[in-house]
């Protein structure tokens, strides 16, 4: 196989009629798919439907001997519940709080608060500090940057290897007292899938940082979203800070979204005693407690660590071969040629392409001339820009397997066709 950078004007003319002649073929067929966005499929909701009729109509007192329908109990949430997590995510169940039906909204509630309150008692509120950042390692989550964009956060981007974000950088920006924060998806970070390397977790809790008010705050969105055997998750961040002396450096937020229903599952949040204590006193400000029923519904159908875990087995038993799907159309239609590289996640929601410099757009719009939306050409950026023009997000699980394959096809001869175009010039 030639790669397109080794061809010659006629050779490159050729392949030029012949991918296009399949792209308009494909074309011809007015398909209809949607693959832009990291939504469970139907298929995986009905995993969770016994939810629906959950708690029992006679069941509505919690472990703790409260009413759940009612106000009052643990402001930290069902310890039910917060048991089922603990142990998954290593954390010990005081320092584990249920907060709503999404981790966004944590993330966004502790950022609002830190620039308004700071993120201890007695540090200085973010937005008195002038202009501060956080870094980002790219490309990344969009609504991630959006956030930072919307409260006048600057956004450092940070270069991502196959081991996690590059150290050196990190380790570089944060002697700078401006950076207060970094995003993290230690586990299949969304888009890129890898998961970060001990030595990346070992470094992010002991590096010198300028701000003591700097915080990590650690996504943990796909830290059971496993799609191969013998996988298993970053390493833990909280012992990890703790052992390095910055116990309080990471905040940590994770969500049953793609686990059972996405917004109307529960979000959650963990961190050190102290950041408990902070996010609790912020916490009792904004209302008179979380929903209860939504929680013991929770605790009531997962039951412990392990029915998370037999239950993930059915996601993966559905998403596996839709991402395997992607994988073998970009493997026939793109290997070898040089047009772009990609990502075999382990597990998540993403795959992520590099087409060559300046072509991702340009697929993109091919793609969804035929037919297939996919997510916009340069959103896993801040603002939205890639500076190459390269990076593509897959997002295989919302549409049905045979319509993945479909669109799989279509989507590796839009790239093909897109980097013969730019190789032409
Ligand atoms: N964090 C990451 C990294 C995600 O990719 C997503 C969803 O795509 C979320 C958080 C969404 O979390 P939630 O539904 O709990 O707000």
């Amino acid at each position: 196989m030639m790669r397109l950078a080794e061809m010659s004007a006629d050779e490159l003319q050729q392949m030029l009629r012949h991918v296009r002649a399949e792209y308009d073929a494909i074309r011809a067929r007015k398909l209809k798919l949607n693959i832009a966005r990291g939504r469970p499929g139907e298929e995986q909701l009905d995993l969770s439907n016994e939810l629906l009729s959950l708690p029992k109509p006679d069941d509505w007192i919690t472990e703790a001997g409260d009413d759940a329908r009612n106000y009052g109990g643990d402001p930290k949430g069902l310890v039910e519940l917060r048991r089922i997590f603990a142990p998954i995510l290593d954390v010990p169940v005081e320092q584990v709080v249920v907060g709503g039906n999404s981790s966004l909204a944590i993330m966004h509630d502790v950022i609002v608060w830190a620039l308004l309150k700071g993120v201890t008692a007695i540090a200085t509120p973010w937005m008195k500090q002038g202009r501060i950042a956080f870094l980002s390692p790219v490309p990344g989550y969009e609504l991630h940057h959006n956030m930072c964009i919307e409260y006048g956060i600057d956004l450092i981007p940070v270069p991502v290897t196959p081991k996690g974000p590059d150290m050196k950088v990190v380790e570089h920006h944060v002697r700078d007292p401006r950076v207060k924060g970094m995003w993290c998806v230690p586990t299949y970070a969304n888009p890129t899938g890898e998961i970060w390397s001990d030595e990346v977790i070992d470094r992010l809790a002991a590096m010198e940082a300028a701000a003591t008010d700097f915080r990590l705050f650690w996504d943990d969105a796909y830290v059971v979203h496993h799609l191969a055997d013998n996988s298993k998750p970053a390493k833990r961040i909280l012992p990890a800070c703790a052992a390095a002396g910055n116990a309080d450096r990471p905040l940590m937020f994770w969500s049953t979204s793609k686990i059972t229903f996405a917004t109307a599952g529960i979000g959650f949040f963990a961190a050190s005693p102290a950041n408990v204590r902070w996010f609790l006193d912020c916490a009792k400000r904004r209302g008179a407690g979380q929903d209860k029923l939504n929680q013991l519904r929770h605790a009531r159908f997962l039951k412990d660590a392990g029915g998370v875990t037999r239950h993930m087995k059915r996601h993966r038993a559905i998403l596996a071969p839709k991402f395997s799907a992607v994988l073998q159309a970009f493997e026939r239609r793109l290997a070898g040629k040089g047009a772009a590289v990609w990502t075999r996640p382990e597990g998540g929601y993403f795959i992520s392409v590099d087409t060559i410099a300046g072509a991702a757009q340009r697929a993109v719009r091919l793609a969804g001339d035929a037919g297939i939306s996919l997510t916009a050409a340069g959103s896993t950026f801040p603002n939205g820009h890639d500076p190459k023009d390269s990076n593509i997000r897959i997002a295989p699980s919302f549409a049905s397997l045979e319509d993945v394959r479909i669109a799989a096809e279509a989507i590796a001869i839009s790239i093909l066709l897109a980097a013969v175009e730019k190789q032409l010039g």
